[in-house]
């Protein structure tokens, strides 16, 4: 099944009992039995919920993957994934990483002992040289927020396969309708549903996809026993979203390219970063690993002032300021003073996050109208 049919159809059976062809938000807590243990799957819906299991399998399908575990948002599935580990296990994982990630790794999982090696991109080329007899997991975030890098997840797994180490890929930026990390031979993948995959901007979200039986066994032991798990309510909107999610995905691709270019040529624009240019560093590998560029996109401006940044962020009329982003409608943020603002001005930029740093997530409006903002906003 192609992926435009599988995002509609994968995962989802008319309702046994009605034939209702969405299915019912399952809006209940506990299944009445027959007898002890005789109950039609469903027993308490901590541990599963019809509405719940509809999602996690379609988010399976989508992946190309066997396993789908739905959390409460996507911190909630990175914990459960960190949860497999033992104290004094070691993780691998880069510098450039969403930010709560970076902090429950830092400021939850080290209080347990669990070592974590941020990477820069360089180490990560050789990764061999990092991994230590006590290394059980890599952590990778590709493109990477806000710089849209790029991390080669076959040539990662290459390695981690030969270790017999896991290999965990956060999938939110480019959605499984631009790339599968499980068919690049990673084990687990993650995404923080909140965003495209949900894509109203109307749900907090998390999901884990493994084809891999005994990581899956660990993960739904985990989902249950710590029960962060996601509500029917939000699993049939995550439902009702990815019905659109090739149409929104190509929507937001076209506009990516277009904003773009356009950014590329105005004067008051310094750098660009999105992986679809051909000077992307890491353009070959995009191409390889990607079927599209999305709609994420960061530049700086000329100057680089915090002042006249910050001035600029209040001209849009379209482009919302806001937090998040794979919304249908589009957004923009400050990286320097909203999601990385609690690092080191100094470490910051040498990541590349200046003060004049904006990050667009690129709607699904019309393309004409989205420049036409910029253009007024730059003028
Ligand atoms: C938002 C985000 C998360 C965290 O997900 P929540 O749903 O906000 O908990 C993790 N990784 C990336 C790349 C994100 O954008």
């Amino acid at each position: 099944m192609k992926f435009g049919t599988k995002a509609i159809h994968a995962g989802v059976e008319p309702d046994p009992s009605t034939g209702a062809i969405m299915t019912p938000i399952y809006q209940t807590s506990t299944y009445v039995q027959e007898g002890i243990g005789e109950h039609k799957g469903y027993a308490y819906s901590r541990t599963s919920n019809p509405t719940r299991s509809a999602l996690e399998n379609a988010l399976a399908a989508l992946e190309n993957g066997t396993y789908g575990a739905c959390f409460a948002s996507g911190l909630s599935a990175v914990d459960a994934v960190l949860k497999m580990l033992t104290p004094g296990d070691e993780v691998i994982t880069t510098a450039d990483l969403y930010g709560g990630t970076y902090r429950i790794f830092t400021t939850i999982f080290e209080k347990y002992s669990i070592r974590f090696h941020f990477a820069t991109l360089d180490e990560l080329e050789d990764i061999e040289r990092l991994i230590t007899p006590k290394t059980r997991l890599v952590w990778l975030e590709t493109p990477t927020n806000p710089m849209m890098n790029i991390v080669d997840i076959e040539a990662v797994a290459k390695i981690t396969q030969k270790h017999g180490i896991y290999l965990a890929v956060d999938n939110t930026f480019a959605t499984p309708y631009l790339q599968n990390p499980l068919d690049l031979g990673a084990d687990i993948v993650m995404h923080s549903v909140t965003k495209y995959l949900g894509g109203h901007s109307d749900v907090v979200m998390g999901a884990l996809v493994t084809s891999d039986h005994t990581v899956a066994k660990e993960i739904y032991r985990i989902q249950n026993s710590s029960g962060a798990i996601a509500a029917p309510m939000d699993c049939f909107l995550v439902l009702r979203g990815i019905k659109t999610l090739h149409l929104r995905m190509q929507r937001h691709c076209e506009n990516g390219i277009r904003v773009a270019q356009w950014l590329k040529d105005h004067p008051k624009v310094d750098k660009v970063y999105w992986p679809g240019f051909h000077t992307h560093p890491n353009h070959a590998v995009a191409q390889r690993q990607m079927r599209g560029f999305g709609g994420m996109i960061s530049f700086s401006l000329v100057g680089n002032s915090l002042t006249e940044t910050h001035a600029l962020l209040k001209k849009f009329k379209i482009f919302a300021l806001a937090e998040s982003l794979g919304g249908v409608e589009s957004l923009l943020c400050h990286p320097a003073t909203m999601t990385h603002g609690s690092i080191p001005k100094e470490e910051r930029e040498k990541a590349g996050i200046v003060d004049s740093l904006i990050r667009l997530s690129v709607g699904v409006e019309d393309s004409e109208d989205l420049i036409q903002d910029l253009q007024h906003a730059l003028a």
